[in-house]
């Protein structure tokens, strides 16, 4: 396994870059804007295509990277079902499992630092963002923190892992990289408490300073949306009426791209062939999938994913890859229910 863990000292933030292999998929976990160089350089050192960019939760004390990492490697914006985020390509929900080639990482909701605060379980190790740090704890004073939540999120989920979990965080302001649960449960000085009371009283005592990034950070972080305004894009893409229509006239064919996970938990449109987005490059080549189905049936592909920007991303792939007049549906199945389009 390839495991990086990648500092920013602007904003003492770690990011993790995680991949089975050399030359395989590989996912990120709280990128920071001005680091992405870095983080692609890297990418392409070792030969990995990025597939996930995940955030823990809207960070206040530093831009994230996730629409400027999508937007320069086409890869899936991940976040909590929870988040205020305008749009990102995938919103997992607890108990729900991310994956790329050889990695699966468990969603645990954590909220306390912030309302829409998820930790990720992968094996042997634990991403706690800002919900457990090394010998501390998120605050608790702004977007919807709340003491309380943060007690159980930690106390009923975190702790509950076995002792020898290790313990990455999304920050660490004391040079400490890595803990374990067993170490945290002995040595955190926030959790040495005997009742929710104390632990509350703890926090609400912090009187910390806004960190200085919060105006800009919090609402630049909550619009990372893919711009979909490009007039080549716009004409591609169709309202869920339009949709209708051209699926009546039996013209085309429906691809979903979502991943398994999601056609599980939240159903697929009637009739769909299923062909996930990480494997994009792979189905629109020669011999694969949407390539042999565009060919062989002259059918129309309708792309479409959970909001929308997977698909809008695979019209431009099928573009390149001379697959002609490919088109998605805007807003995904997610404004495809809303308009009650039928759903199995
Ligand atoms: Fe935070």
């Amino acid at each position: 396994m390839i495991f990086r863990q990648l500092f920013d000292a602007t904003s003492s933030t770690y990011t993790y870059l995680i991949a089975s292999r050399i030359g395989g998929e590989a996912l990120i976990v709280d990128p920071v804007l001005e680091r992405v160089d870095r983080y692609i350089k890297l990418l392409d050192e070792l030969q990995l295509r990025l597939i996930k960019a995940i955030d823990t939760h809207v960070h206040a004390d530093h831009l994230t990277g996730l629409a400027e990492l999508r937007d320069r490697t086409r890869c899936i914006t991940v976040m909590g079902e929870r988040s205020g985020v305008d749009i990102v390509s995938m919103r997992v929900a607890d108990g729900e499992k991310i994956e790329i080639e050889g990695i699966g990482l468990n969603t645990i909701y954590t909220p306390g630092h912030t309302s829409d605060s998820y930790s990720f379980l992968m094996g042997d190790r634990v991403f706690t963002g800002d919900t457990l740090l090394i010998r501390g704890t998120g605050r608790t004073d702004f977007q919807n923190g709340n003491p309380v939540d943060q007690y159980r999120s930690i106390f009923d989920r975190l702790l509950k892992l076995p002792d020898e979990t290790l313990v990455y965080p999304a920050h660490d302001y004391k040079g400490d990289t890595v803990s374990t649960i067993g170490e945290e449960k002995a040595f955190n000085p926030r959790l040495q408490v005997g009742s929710v009371q104390e632990y509350v009283d703890i926090m609400n005592s912090l009187n910390l300073p806004n960190p200085k990034m919060m105006d800009i950070a919090v609402p630049a972080n909550l619009r990372v949306g893919l711009k979909q305004d490009r007039p080549e894009l716009r004409e591609r893409s169709l309202s869920c009426d339009d949709a209708l229509a051209l699926l009546e006239g039996r013209n085309c064919v429906l691809i979903d791209l979502r991943d398994k996970s999601e056609l599980a938990r939240h159903g697929q449109i009637p009739g769909s062939v299923h062909a996930p987005y990480g494997s994009l490059s792979d189905t629109l080549a020669p011999g694969g999938l949407l390539h042999e189905l565009s060919q062989s049936t002259g059918k129309r592909l309708v792309f479409y994913c959970a909001y929308g920007e997977r698909s809008a991303m695979a019209v431009q792939a099928a573009d390149e890859a001379g697959i002609s007049l490919a088109c998605h549906i805007q807003g995904g199945l997610d404004a495809w229910k809303k308009a009650n389009g039928p759903v199995s």
